[in-house]
Order: structure tokens, then C-alpha cells, then sequence
């Protein structure tokens, strides 16, 4: 199956092999070392001033972690809100009795940082919800991004906390996920237990997901060969092969061309979405239910080669015209 959802990604032979090792014990030197060179390349390829922590769990664990962890005792948390992750994380942070002030925007307009009376900023920087491309600026308070469907496919900017998963843009398999912090950010007392970041300092203290955080090793490796600017490069002509489709076959797209990520895009609905999803399913392609009426997603994160979009473009234009042509 070619996977055009946003996570989990296509991977290569070479990540998919990587997990094979796994049946290792997660306190021998030799897995040690694998966590430790994983820790090491987030922080050269995403972020050397920053300490780079490991979780086992999937990307939303990671955002509860640093805004668990991070925002100070009795602290303020703005949080921008344009989509559907942007709400999870001030729902998280009221789940910990931290006191947030939303600022809200429309879904389809990037958001960005205003100057408050807070100790923190937490935003998204690719709002999966729609593929919309929100800005950060410096405000003179830390910002805590999530950057989950942005790292390794977009341009990150600087951010005190920066989350992320294995399994979206950097290509490796579902179950670890990671967050890179500022050392000042890490030092409040626990709000939990197993998600204070402060604990994962020298290692992931419980037991890690190995298959996994093998393939993010593997993953990162290859991300470093392909350097993070080629990764940008690559989904950013992936995305405009696709859009160029989409408008040929005269979809229409939910956001103006302006402010799209390189990795997702939503089109409004040509025909019923059931039966679009099971007719691309047949020919091989898994596309992804939009979260507002009316409209789908596509995503082209993962190792997905250009005549597999050319393959899915004629599929698709074969099944939207059958209806309307
Ligand atoms: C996918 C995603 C998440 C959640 O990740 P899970 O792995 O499903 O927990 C959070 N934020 C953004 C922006 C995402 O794209």
C-alpha cells in the first residue's frame, strides 16, 4: 500500500530491516549505544543548542511530555489554535490544571505568536488538520512547537521546545516519538510521572519501544544522507507534482497556495468520500478522511516514489471523472 495519510509513513527497505534486530535487551551496551547515537542525531540535524529526549509512545505523548514538563509551576500557556492539534494541546495543558489563553484563528489562515503576559507560547508549526503552514516569530517568550508533521519536511524555526515523531517526515515506524528542549526548560518538578521529560535526561528510563527506536536510528541515518534540505526539496516537488494534478483534473483545494505545507493538501470532496477511499484502495493508495464536512486529505510524507504520485494521479482522475466528466 502506498500511504498518503500524514503518518504512518512509507518507509524504506533498509528502516523496514532495521527493526529486525530488535530482540535486544534495552539495558546492554549495544542498545545503549543506539539510543545515544538516535539522541545525537536529532540534535545535529534538528537542534544542537538542545537537549534531545526519546519517548516510547506515539506523537501525542511527546506534546503532553514538554508541556507537562516545560511549562514552569503555576505558569501561563498561551496556545494558538487553528486546527484540531493546536486544541489537543490547550486540552492537555487544562487536563494539568495549567491555566491557558487560547487565541483562536480561522482553520484555513496561518496563525502566529503575539506578545502575552505568559510564560510560554505553544503552537503547531504544520497543522495536519489542514496542511496549513502557521508562522513563529520571536516574541521574547519560549515557544513550544509542535512540530510533529513538520520535522525533516519543512524549515524549522528557532523554538525552545520542539516535538516530534519518528513516524511522519524523518520515516521511521510508529512507537517513539522525541522532544527537543532548551536544558531551562527541564528542570521543574514532575506534573506525572512517566512523561516528566527531566527523567529521560540519561536515557530513556522504562522500557523503550527497541524495534522502533532502531528504525529511527536507521531513519535519522538516512536523513542525514539525504540531508534535511534534499528531505525539504524532495517533498516540496512531491507536493507540487500532486497539486499540479489536482488542478489539471480541476479539484478545488481548501487552502490558497501561499500557505500549504510541502506535505499535505486539502481538496474539497468531488464525489462521495467512501467510495473515493475504497476505489484508490483497490488500485493500491490510502488517502485520508478531512476532519471538516466536505472536503479530503492527501499527504506525500515517506519514501513514496514520484511515478507511485503519477500512478495515483491517473487512479484518481479516472475515479473523479468516471462521476463528473
Ligand atoms: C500526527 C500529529 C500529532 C499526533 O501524533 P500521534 O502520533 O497520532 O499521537 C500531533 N500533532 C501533529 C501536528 C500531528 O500531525
Amino acid at each position: 500500500m502506498i500511504l498518503l495519510n500524514p503518518g504512518p509513513v512509507n518507509t524504506s527497505p533498509r528502516v523496514r530491516e532495521a527493526q529486525l534486530a530488535g530482540e535486544q535487551c534495552h539495558r546492554e551496551p549495544e542498545f545503549l549505544a543506539v539510543q545515544e547515537q538516535a539522541r545525537g542525531l536529532l540534535r545535529e540535524l534538528f537542534a544542537p543548542d538542545h537537549e534531545a529526549l526519546l519517548l516510547t509512545g506515539s506523537g501525542t505523548a511527546a506534546v503532553e511530555a514538554a508541556v507537562s514538563s516545560c511549562v514552569p509551576p503555576r505558569g501561563r500557556l498561551m496556545v494558538l489554535v487553528n486546527g484540531v492539534y493546536g486544541r489537543r494541546m490547550a486540552d492537555m495543558a487544562r487536563a494539568y490544571g495549567i491555566e491557558v489563553v487560547e487565541k483562536r484563528g480561522p482553520w484555513n489562515e496561518p496563525i502566529e505568536p503575539e506578545a502575552c503576559d505568559c510564560d510560554f507560547v505553544g503552537t503547531v508549526l504544520h497543522e495536519t488538520t489542514t496542511g496549513v503552514l502557521n508562522r513563529v516569530r520571536d516574541i521574547g517568550t519560549p515557544i513550544l512547537l509542535d512540530a510533529i508533521s513538520a520535522v525533516g519536511g519543512e524549515e524549522l524555526p528557532d523554538a525552545d521546545v520542539i516535538v516530534g515523531s519518528a513516524n511522519k517526515c524523518i520515516q521511521g515506524v510508529p512507537g517513539v516519538s522525541f522532544v527537543l528542549a532548551r536544558e531551562r526548560h527541564l528542570r521543574h518538578p514532575p506534573r506525572n510521572y512517566y512523561l516528566h521529560l527531566a527523567r529521560y535526561r540519561e536515557g530513556v528510563p522504562f522500557t523503550p519501544a527497541v524495534p522502533a527506536t532502531l528504525a529511527l536510528r536507521e531513519a535519522l541515518l538516512e536523513l542525514r544522507e539525504e540531508t534535511v534540505a534534499g528531505r525539504i526539496d524532495r517533498y516540496r516537488r512531491a507536493a507540487a507534482l500532486l497539486r499540479d494534478g489536482f488542478e489539471r483534473m480541476g479539484l478545488r483545494f481548501y487552502l490558497k497556495p501561499e500557505v500549504r505545507s510541502n506535505t499535505l493538501t486539502t481538496l474539497h470532496l468531488p464525489t462521495d468520500y467512501e467510495l473515493l477511499h475504497e476505489r484508490l484502495k483497490a488500485e493500491g493508495f490510502v488517502i485520508y478522511k478531512g476532519l471538516m464536512e466536505g472536503v479530503f486529505r492527501v499527504a506525500n510524507m515517506g519514501w513514496i516514489e514520484p511515478r507511485e504520485l503519477l500512478r495515483f494521479l491517473k487512479v484518481l482522475e479516472e475515479t473523479v471523472c468516471a462521476r463528473s466528466c
